[in-house]
């Protein structure tokens, strides 16, 4: 699959919950939930990269797995 966030072919880690896990090697490991999945395709919002990176990194400092829901979503395109 295509990370949603950069376009650079990642892996889908398998999870269960309304959302989806992605290692991507750019952008590190993050959810997106099914919430804001469905908003970037109705919407066909794009990620700011950077911005979104940036975000990821300070999640990813703490120690947990970004989740991007979709008000999250809504602040990083
Ligand atoms: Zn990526």
């Amino acid at each position: 699959m295509d990370c949603f966030i950069c376009g650079t072919e990642s892996r889908e880690v398998p999870s269960t919950g309304d959302f989806k896990q992605v290692a991507c090697s750019e952008c590190g490991e993050y959810r997106l939930s099914g919430t804001a999945i469905a908003l970037f395709k109705e919407h066909n919002w794009k990620f700011d990269v950077d911005l979104t990176r940036r975000w990821l990194t300070t999640q990813q400092l703490l120690g947990t797995i970004p989740l991007i829901d979709s008000s999250r979503a809504a602040s990083l395109i």
